[in-house]
């Protein structure tokens, strides 16, 4: 039986609490050698000291990409926290002092994030590097025929065409590809790493693809209702067709929305309605009673969990509510 007081001579002088946490590790395996060395394998490893590569991300999708593609060799942050509305976004100073300290930049692109030439701008940072996420993608410019009531008022939102790439699987994909190799390209020292990343977050994709086919071929053209004009790449790829009625969540529904619901459903024999997680929605609720459809959350990934893999369980729900819901 090793006795701490031996462990002890072995050490650097040390505080109290790492001397207790050697005298339960030598209690645990009492049966070390002290010579061994393998008591000082049980230590906790400390942290690097080398300073990681600092990434700022915009918004939730591209953060969970990055995050899933960096894995530990960078810090990746993120500019609009969860929760904050994406599309009316305004930049802060924090915002600013994070992308002056940053070495890369990651955005998704296709207009999405206005706020961000100001931003960047105002942080003179002559170093950073931008990795634009959705490079080479094209884009679906105008979606929905019948996106009357929010066209007038929401048409700089669409000037690069629809930004909600990050929807589709295939696309995802695509900005996971982007990111990986402006990673690289800016920090080759962790190649390794993000192609390793890349490639297992990049295989988890490539199921979800399968699985999104194999359920909605089950009821293809699926005609439905959004009200957030985020599904166009989504319901493209996988030959359903989605509607943006009225644009919410900002907004309640009026009663002209209402009439407008209404007279799409009927008019292009809508099988869903899809509102998003956490909306109220009770007007929506009892005109779906009234047409029979049941009213079902998409989500559009813009607030959620930061974990990466938030993204599979997010999407794997709006498959189900998609699957249900075109029935
Ligand atoms: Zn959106």
């Amino acid at each position: 039986m090793n006795s701490p007081k031996e462990i002890k001579t072995d050490k650097k002088p040390r505080n109290f609490l790492p001397l207790i946490t050697l005298i339960i590790l030598s209690a645990v395996y009492g049966c070390n050698n002290p010579n061994s060395g393998e008591v000082v394998k049980t230590e906790p490893v400390p942290a690097q000291k080398i300073p990681k590569t600092k990434v700022v991300t915009t918004f939730l999708p591209v953060y969970l990409f990055t995050k899933a593609v960096a894995g530990d060799v960078a810090d990746v942050e993120i500019l609009v926290k969860p929760g904050t509305e994406v599309h009316e976004y305004q930049g802060t100073p924090a915002n600013v002092k994070a992308i002056a300290t940053a070495k890369i930049l990651v955005k998704n692109g296709l207009g999405l994030e206005e706020f961000l030439a100001d931003t960047i701008k105002n942080a003179e940072n002559s170093q950073l590097v931008e990795i634009d996420a959705s490079k080479g993608i094209s884009a679906i410019n105008k979606i929905s025929p019948i996106d009357k009531t929010a066209a007038a008022e929401h048409d700089h939102d669409h000037q690069f065409g629809n930004p909600h790439v990050w929807l589709d699987p295939v696309l995802a994909k695509q900005q996971i590809i982007n990111i990986r190799d402006g990673l690289i390209t800016a920090d080759p020292e962790n190649k390794v790493n993000y192609q390793a990343n890349a490639a297992a977050y990049i295989q988890k994709l490539d199921n979800l693809n399968n699985e999104f086919q194999q359920t909605i071929k089950q009821t293809p053209n699926c005609t439905f209702i959004t009200f957030h004009d985020a599904f166009p790449y989504l319901a493209k790829r996988y030959n359903i067709k989605q509607l943006a009625v009225v644009e919410i969540p900002e907004k309640q529904l009026s009663p002209t929305d209402v009439q407008k619901v209404v007279n799409t459903v009927k008019k292009y024999k809508v099988k869903a309605l899809f509102s998003e997680p956490g909306l109220d929605n009770k007007l929506l609720t009892s005109i779906s009673q009234d047409l029979g459809l049941t009213v079902r959350t998409l989500d559009s990934l813009e607030t959620g969990d930061t974990n990466p893999e938030y993204y599979f369980k997010a999407m794997k729900a709006n498959l189900e509510s998609l699957s249900a819901g075109c029935k």
